[in-house]
């Protein structure tokens, strides 16, 4: 036995693996957008559909080069190879999160570049291996962006960087064989080297992880939207009542037990239902989205908050006592007072705050902390409205 020989694989049962392995791809994925439920998951599998259509297409015409006619196994493969390319570029950038305009124009023009220069080569200099190097290059130029990006991208972990490293190598080897096509005018996709066998073998080898790596990612954002939709409001994008409750009565929790101060705002808009009569709902939901931005600029990182009903928000400040709540929401009043709206230039609205603000009792719950900020907020509304108004701490702590 001639242990070299595990270097020189004939290419053509590698292209009949090729053609099988996307032909399989292309079906798990058929099944896998059937059920998929997010748009962003639905266009992803789309592009990789595409992706795999256009391979399998190829692998199949190139193990027929000879006996299918030259114009179908060569001109028409490689344009589709190239087309397939495209879409897997394009899966790529949003597989990382970074689909751009200035991504798609490049990709696009490189599909072009890569289309007439293989033609223009084909119909000058005629075939031989400098369609190897035309049909080499086009890859490359499609695939160099995307597979750089996937692997400096911030979101990348360990997995896809080093499956962004076997791109490269594969990159790395069409450039070799871009070479080798212009050295040797008898080189094709049927000679046994073994640059073009370690080439294949490397494709093999990335249609194996990619398409599991790609069904994880696809599934981990589509686990993050799912948890998206579950802690968010849909309308302001504030945590909802649900995933606020959760954190918030974690964190009361652990102030009864460290007897640690923590204060709650519960913040209400003033005479709401006014806005929306005189400017319509759709106006007084932009106001809501507003303040739902507004009240966060004025939190540190560490406190949390949430819409908590209608028009009604509540922020928790952990580790902080009444001076501090007091700032926080004198903040949140004058921000919302200074709020203006393109809409309406000449609009504007208020708040009341009520808050609590103190260590918790030993029997005290989340729920009474929250009872006692909305108590306050009412004395703040028949105070007048548009101020902060504290609870009585001795009322929690008699
Ligand atoms: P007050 O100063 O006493 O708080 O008066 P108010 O009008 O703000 O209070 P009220 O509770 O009478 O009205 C709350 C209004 O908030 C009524 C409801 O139509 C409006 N609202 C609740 N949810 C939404 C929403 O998602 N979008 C819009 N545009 N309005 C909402
Ligand atoms: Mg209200
Ligand atoms: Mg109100």
């Amino acid at each position: 036995m001639d242990l070299r020989q595990i270097l020189f694989i004939s290419t053509e049962p590698l292209f009949a693996m090729l053609f099988w392995g996307n032909a399989i791809a292309l079906l798990f994925l058929l099944l896998y957008r059937r059920q998929s439920r997010f748009a962003k998951e639905r266009q992803l599998s789309v592009l990789l559909i595409m992706a795999r259509l256009c391979h399998a297409f190829y692998y199949f015409v190139a193990f027929g080069r000879g006996t299918l006619p030259d114009w179908l196994s060569a001109s028409a493969g490689v344009t589709v190879l190239f087309i397939g390319y495209y879409f897997e570029a394009q899966a790529i950038l949003r597989v990382i999160k970074e689909p751009s305009k200035f991504g798609d124009r490049l990709l696009r023009a490189m599909l072009a570049a890569a289309v007439i220069f293989f033609y223009a080569v084909e119909l000058s200099a005629g075939t031989g291996g400098l369609r190897v190097t035309t049909a080499s290059l086009g890859v490359v130029a499609l695939m160099a962006f995307p597979v750089i990006r996937m692997f400096f991208s911030h979101d990348s972990g360990a997995f896809t960087k080093s499956v962004a490293l076997l791109y490269g190598v594969f990159l790395l080897q069409l450039l070799g064989r871009a070479w080798l096509g212009l050295q040797d005018h008898s080189f094709n996709i049927l000679t046994t080297n073994v640059l073009q066998s370690l080439t294949f073998l490397t494709l093999l080898l990335q249609h194996i992880i990619a398409l599991p790596a790609y069904s994880l990612i696809i599934k981990d954002s589509a686990d993050e939207a799912l948890l998206l939709m579950a802690t968010t409001d849909r309308l302001t994008g504030a945590t909802n009542r649900h995933a606020f409750l959760d954190a918030a009565t974690a964190i009361h929790q652990s102030s009864r037990i460290f007897q640690h101060s923590l204060s709650v705002l519960f913040i209400d808009i003033d005479h709401f239902k006014q806005v929306n009569d005189q400017y319509g709902h759709a106006f007084g939901d932009i106001v809501l989205t507003r303040l739902a931005t507004l009240i966060d600029k004025c939190l540190r990182t560490s406190d949390l908050s949430c819409r908590y009903g209608g028009e009604e928000f509540i922020a928790l400040l952990s580790h902080a006592k009444g001076p501090a709540a007091q700032i926080v929401a004198q903040r949140i009043l004058d921000e919302v007072r200074q709020a203006r709206f393109e809409e309406h230039p000449d609009f504007a609205f208020t708040v009341s705050i009520g808050v609590f603000s103190g260590v918790p009792s030993a029997h005290q719950t989340f729920d009474a902390a929250v009872s006692l900020a909305d108590g306050a907020m009412y004395q703040a509304k028949r105070a007048g409205r548009n101020q902060v108004v504290f609870c009585d701490e001795a009322v929690l702590n008699p």
